[in-house]
């Protein structure tokens, strides 16, 4: 599906942010239409499928660097649980 032809099925606006998004030419600019994919699972992860929607460049970027924002942090936690799981049994060892 193009730009052109989801823009006819969901209309001028955003996917995340609702506002009207800009599809002149040249694309590229923050405003500019992208195509976002969506991978919607369904119950019990059998059948999972890629959406499209139209999404701001800008709109776009922001939920890919705070998706990759959130990975990390979760690394970071798991990281930490595994240290201190790591010296609770250290601890239990010595008692
Ligand atoms: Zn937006």
């Amino acid at each position: 599906m193009s730009i052109k032809a989801l823009r006819s099925t969901f209309g001028p606006n955003c996917h995340w942010c609702g506002l009207p998004m800009d599809f002149d030419e040249p694309a590229g600019r923050p405003e500019s239409a992208t195509i976002e994919h969506l991978v919607d699972s369904t119950f019990g992860g059998i059948r999972s499928s890629k959406h499209r929607r139209l999404a701001h460049a800008a709109c776009n970027h922001a939920r890919n660097e705070f998706r990759m924002q959130a990975e990390r942090q979760f690394e970071q936690w798991i990281a930490q649980r595994r240290v201190s799981e790591k010296t609770l049994t250290e601890n239990q060892t010595n008692v």
